[in-house]
């Protein structure tokens, strides 16, 4: 028997479920009525049994044992051995019954989240929280860890990293970012956003991400672009990888940076090799990178006084009612820096800061040296001492973000971690191409998505994060980068 054909067979199977579940999750939030939920939900649990069963049959199993003791295997294929069987073993270190409990409890939380968010009233998510907390400790020492248990829930976003790990990165971060932002918002002088009040079509803003989508690169011969109610970008299948994007009437920058944020995200998927979608390889090196992709072509590029030298003139047509604006109006307008309570309003300053103050909570939940009941309390501690704002509500504090009550804890670092590489990728990437920002006034995206897909975008996950960033930048993930990039460019803009 051929192992490799007999591997290769049950992943591509697996790749045709996905596909199927993908798409039929990517109507659902996008064209699909409201009536067809229920069949819908059905359609989707069905396949994705079928897919989990599939990926941890005995089959696959015995060929991953096997393809794991062989060491003539190309570098991709070894990837390939590498991720289906770490995640093979994860997916069999959880009894079936207990996945099966906590998918039932999973759906009751996510309802009871919905609505003590819509009240306002964190008691109504209280219990259903404490479940999900438990049955992820479960689920941590199911499939083990070195140091801490917050490591095995990380692993699986961001392969490689460890809690000891973020806390290095994070406390020299917290230290400099937060007297930054006091200086900034005390000392600076913010950019002048009135010219942006006002009432912007819905028509227009679709019109122009598309615009800019199609400027940057992205190949609507192989895509789509559609709305939605939370953005997202999905890989239907090789040559059909999906940007979804909002719009808000009164705001004209946030559908624009929504569309190029999904552009990047879409970018990275549309430049790996097809090859690697049999491999089970297209999703990336790990989530923060996916993440850097979409953060550079969002912030480190969109948030860039070349970029709207290009795209003054393509925005005024749009909203003439604009054409007073200068580039440089337009550059200043785009970074404007708030202490807000919400994370995704969070502009690149603060943004991490609502990841750090989340981080210490997940994992102070997970070794129980905090209560689920006093979380509204430790939140709105936290955001002071990290944001320097105390939220008015539940629902604009602890209850804003949907992920834990999916029981999805450790995932919040990857939004972080996205910044972070971006900025030190972005680094590598202007030494390496010295005219990129005579290239970008002329909206000329060409020789940027020629070098990301060249260092980055093709590999898919061949390479493990640490690695991979090491590769492009010849360095370990620093947030010195970072901090040096918002120093200078926030300290220019607001003069301080
Ligand atoms: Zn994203």
């Amino acid at each position: 028997v051929d192992t490799w054909k007999v591997y290769v067979d049950v992943l591509k199977e697996l790749g045709k479920l996905n596909s199927a579940i993908a798409l039929l999750s990517w109507d659902e939030e996008t064209h699909m009525p409201k009536k067809g939920l229920t069949l819908r939900a059905e359609t989707i649990g069905k396949l994705s049994r079928t897919a989990f069963e599939l990926s941890i049959s005995d089959e696959l199993g015995r060929c991953i044992e096997e393809l794991e003791k062989r060491d003539d295997l190309s570098e991709d294929k070894a990837a390939s051995v590498r991720i289906v069987g770490k995640r093979y073993r994860r997916n069999k270190a959880v009894p079936p019954d207990l996945f099966e409990e906590f998918t039932i409890a999973q759906s009751k939380s996510q309802a009871a989240w919905g609505e003590a968010r819509e009240a306002s009233d964190f008691a109504l998510f209280c219990p259903h929280l404490e479940k999900m907390v438990d049955y992820t400790r479960q689920f941590a020492e199911l499939y083990g860890y070195q140091e801490s248990p917050y490591d095995a829930l990380l692993e699986r976003y961001e392969s490689g990293m460890t809690s000891a790990r973020l806390h290095a990165i994070i406390e020299p971060l917290r230290e400099r970012l937060v007297p930054f932002l006091d200086r900034l918002l005390i000392d600076g002088t913010p950019p002048d956003t009135s010219a942006l009040d006002g009432r912007f079509p819905v028509d227009a803003q679709r019109a122009l991400a598309r615009t800019i989508l199609e400027r940057i690169g992205y190949d609507f011969d192989a895509g789509a672009l559609d709305d939605t109610l939370h953005p997202f970008t999905s890989q239907i299948a090789p040559g059909d990888v999906r940007v979804t994007n909002r719009y808000l009437e009164t705001n004209p920058l946030s559908g624009l940076f929504g569309a190029l944020h999904e552009g990047g995200h879409a970018l990275y998927d549309q430049g790996m090799g097809d090859d690697l979608y049999d491999l089970q390889l297209t999703d990336g090196a790990s989530y923060g990178f996916h993440e850097s992709q979409s953060r550079l072509v969002e912030n480190q590029i969109g948030r860039s006084e070349p970029f709207w030298t290009f795209f003054r003139p393509v925005f005024i047509e749009a909203y003439p009612a604009l054409s007073n604006l200068s580039a440089e109006a337009l550059y200043r307008a785009a970074n404007h820096v708030s202490r807000s309570p919400i994370r995704v309003e969070a502009d690149e300053v603060t943004y991490n800061l609502h990841i750090m103050l989340r981080f210490e909570l997940e994992t102070k939940l997970l070794d129980g040296s905090i209560q689920v009941a006093n979380l509204p309390t430790l939140w709105n501690d936290a955001m002071d001492r990290y944001v320097g704002l105390t939220p008015t509500s539940d629902a604009a504090g602890v209850l804003q973000d949907v992920h834990w009550s999916h029981g999805l804890i450790g995932y919040f670092p990857s939004y972080m971690l996205g910044n972070l590489y971006a900025a030190q990728i972005s680094r590598t990437l202007r030494e390496d191409i010295p005219a990129l920002d005579e290239q970008i006034a002329r909206g000329d995206f060409a020789p940027l998505l020629d070098w990301l897909r060249d260092k980055i975008h093709r590999f898919g996950g061949i390479y493990e994060p640490g690695e991979l960033i090491v590769r492009v930048t010849g360095q370990e993930l620093s947030p010195e980068p970072f901090l040096a990039y918002i120093f200078d460019k926030y300290s220019k803009i607001y003069g301080l």
